[in-house]
């Protein structure tokens, strides 16, 4: 280990189709690890609602399923990297999803003497994860994840975490979006789990199991990558 390495903020990124748990395991990552969770999504859905200029283009196209630009994309991820709790480091949730989002990663990180760590890819079956993202809503007051089947709160209607009440649904969260999504996944995100094989940072992980199961097997490469 090197003194750059130590001083030098972790970078994570999290590669998978929506509803491979990404999120759920993201949140987990930065509580044991003090990192920052940088989801794309969030920001855009943040944009939305906030009626920005870039977030009333986002909308349309994210309720049909398929990509943002990736100019929108990137000037959301440069404006949250300029900010001070990035410094400890990141883990990039869903971010980059295409070549062009992975190159102008490279180039930004380079910028300022940093790498990427590690790019976990969470190996999971097409199949299931329709199910899994028509299923799942969030805590609107902590955001702690539930699912009408395999996560539910011990009292209906109430989080768990926090003992909020105001549950939401992704407005993109239903079947024919999730179709949509998946396919843009395999056509423009997939990809990168090449681009991040030959540059010798790809890490693999079935993603199928239990969540604590999943955890566990993530901090494990997580621990070894920011080492
Ligand atoms: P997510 O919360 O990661 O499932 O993202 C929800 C939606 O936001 C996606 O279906 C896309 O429309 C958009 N989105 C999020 N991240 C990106 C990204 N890196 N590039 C392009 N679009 C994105």
């Amino acid at each position: 280990m090197d003194s750059q390495t130590l001083t030098r903020p972790a970078v994570l990124i999290l590669l998978g189709p929506p509803g491979a748990g990404k999120g759920t395991q993201a949140r987990m990552l930065q509580d044991r690890f003090g990192l920052v969770q940088l989801s794309t999504g969030d920001l855009l859905r943040a944009a939305v609602a906030a009626g920005t200029e870039a977030g009333k283009a986002a909308k349309a196209v994210m309720e049909a399923g398929d990509l943002v630009s990736d100019e929108i994309v990137l000037a959301i991820l440069r404006d949250r990297l300029a900010e001070p709790d990035t410094a400890k480091g990141v883990i990039l949730d869903g971010f980059p999803r295409t070549t062009v989002q992975a190159k102008a990663l490279d180039d930004l990180l380079a910028q300022s003497g940093q790498r990427i760590n590690a790019a976990i890819s969470l190996e999971v079956d097409d199949a299931e994860m329709v199910t899994r993202v028509a299923g799942r809503y969030t805590c609107g007051t902590c955001g702690e994840g539930y699912h009408d089947t395999y996560k539910v709160p011990a009292v209906a209607g109430t989080c768990d975490k926090c003992g909020g009440t105001d549950m939401k649904r992704r407005a993109d969260d239903n079947a024919a979006t999730v179709g949509q999504r998946l396919a843009a996944y395999h056509a423009q995100t997939a990809p990168l789990i090449a681009y991040y094989e030959d540059k010798g940072n790809l890490q693999r992980i079935d993603a199928m199991g239990e969540i604590g199961a999943i955890a566990e097997g993530l901090s494990a490469i997580v621990q070894k990558a920011v080492a």
